[in-house]
């Protein structure tokens, strides 16, 4: 079911820009380094000279294939780039060169774990399509006095447009599901995923409807390039939509953009529709023909994905499918934890650790896993000691958090700290009859059958060990001495 807001659904679908991480353009042999001085990347092809003709990247064709292999898509044998047609400044052909009524990668799913109310669930969103395409330049406004220039260097880039289905409900299955996205390419390597540059771009398109009802009219919110600004802007335009049907205005589709010091999506053009763009197929390209070779080809080269590893790290590791999903987050988490499940042979407390003391240290200095400097074999030997009853897990916490610091041997540090929990039973035995004898009104109470007067004895107890005692031994020591 669902989560509505004010008795609203909620109705998301998202296209995503992913610069394909090519050396050269998509149509043309000029570089597409990020960062170079105006103009200088823009070869005769990309300023639209007279006579230039485009010649397909091979390698952007083969990133989409990669793409639409990750999410199960149907690979199209044949697909056809078309010319969207519109006048703008950073465009001199005065067409994009996109893909139209047949894109390259047909269909295809992308599924994430997603919190709703107090539960995680799995969510899958369907795949529309993924076609290629290239970028446009920019204008540049403020270099000049009183004029605006033109920067071509990001003309021609390749895309590849991702477009799902309306199948998101709320802001967070949203952001779970441009995470998710995130991750496949950069995972695969057909994007450097860095979202300041712009390698990675999400449009949303939002609406709202009574639950049953027909799809609600959509705005879309333009170029949102963080996941904070991303569930900020949603959230909004939600709030924005709902209060301005109950003020009885009906929704104008429109395209939106975000402004994240106001934290208000705002109104830019109103959007315009297919037909304004007079698509028809590009007469200087050929048909894009893939034949099942190809794809064979580029599937035995791919390595694991991440959907395929979660599967493995739960049939061989015994795990959970959350933890599973958890752990191949990234090819460096997943590196990691196997690294420290084999050495300790001990795979869910290595998850436990990884997702929980590992990642909160790592998330608070704002570090990734790369820059852990507790090493899967240091983290291993930490949980065999865990495992075979030395120290106990607040103990192991201590260790943990002098290993992040100073570094050292876990079983050194165990040692100078004086962390060893106490495993001699007659040294324990002494303790407890000490505190015994020093607390008979507790002892009289629980005889008489006053359980929590427990307590009361396993505090001094523990106290007394300097908190070395084990808790299991503790109690079943004092069960025994108790009757
Ligand atoms: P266009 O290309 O004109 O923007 P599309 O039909 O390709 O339009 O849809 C673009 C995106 O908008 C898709 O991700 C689609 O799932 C989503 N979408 C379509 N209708 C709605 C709607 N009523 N509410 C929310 N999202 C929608
Ligand atoms: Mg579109």
């Amino acid at each position: 079911m669902s989560q509505l807001v004010q008795g609203y659904e909620v109705v998301i679908g998202f296209e995503t820009h992913a610069q394909l991480s090519t050396q050269s353009k998509i149509f043309s042999r000029a570089s597409v380094a990020f960062g170079a001085e105006p103009n200088t990347q823009a070869c005769a092809v990309d300023m639209a000279l007279p006579g230039t003709l485009p010649v397909m990247n091979i390698g952007a064709v083969e990133r989409a294939i990669e793409f639409g292999l990750a999410i199960n898509a149907h690979i199209a044998e044949r697909s056809i780039f078309a010319r969207k047609n519109y006048f703008y400044p950073d465009l001199p052909k005065g067409y994009q060169i996109s893909q139209f009524e047949i894109p390259v990668v047909q269909g295809g799913e992308v599924s994430f774990f997603v919190e709703e109310g107090k539960e995680t669930v799995r969510k899958t969103v369907r795949l529309e399509r993924a076609h290629l395409e290239e970028d446009a330049g920019k204008s540049l406004h403020e270099d000049f006095i009183g004029q605006s220039g033109i920067d071509l260097n990001r003309a021609g880039t390749p895309l590849l447009e991702i477009v799902t289905q309306p199948d998101m409900r709320s802001s967070a299955e949203a952001v779970a599901y441009a995470k998710e996205l995130h991750k496949i390419v950069t995972w695969i390597g057909i994007c450097d995923g860095n979202m300041q540059e712009g390698s990675f771009r999400c449009d949303a398109n939002v609406s709202v409807r009574k639950p049953g009802g027909a799809l609600g009219t959509r705005r879309e919110i333009k170029n949102l390039n963080s996941f904070k600004f991303m569930q900020q802007a949603i959230d909004y335009e939600v709030r924005w939509q709902i209060d301005q049907i109950e003020d009885g205005h009906a929704i104008q589709q429109a395209t939106v953009l975000f402004n994240p010091d106001t934290g208000e999506t705002r109104a830019m053009r109103t959007k315009e529709d297919a037909a304004d763009y007079r698509y028809f197929p590009d007469p200087d390209l050929p048909p894009l023909v893939i034949g099942r070779d190809w794809v064979e080809r580029v599937k035995s080269e791919m390595a694991e994905l991440p959907r395929v590893m979660a599967e493995r790290f739960v049939k061989d590791y015994a795990l959970p499918e959350y933890d599973a999903t958890q752990l191949t987050q990234s090819k460096a988490v997943a590196a990691y934890f196997e690294a420290t499940a084999q050495a300790c042979g001990q795979a869910k407390l290595a998850s436990n650790w990884i997702m929980g003391e590992v990642s909160r240290r790592l998330n608070a200095s704002e570090m990734t896993i790369e820059q852990t400097p507790v090493s899967a074999a240091q983290l291993a030997a930490l949980i065999g000691r865990i495992s075979d009853n030395t120290i106990s897990n607040n103990a192991a916490r201590q260790v943990f958090e002098a290993l992040w610091t100073e570094g050292g041997e876990v079983d050194a540090i165990i040692e100078a700290k004086g962390l060893k929990q106490m495993n001699d039973t007659g040294e324990l035995e002494k303790i407890i009859d000490d505190v015994l004898a020093a607390n008979p009104k507790n002892v009289e109470e629980f005889k008489a059958g006053n359980a929590k007067a427990l307590n009361g004895l396993v505090g001094p107890i523990m106290k007394a060990s300097k908190g070395k005692a084990n808790p299991g031994q503790v109690n079943a020591l004092l069960m025994k001495k108790l009757g």
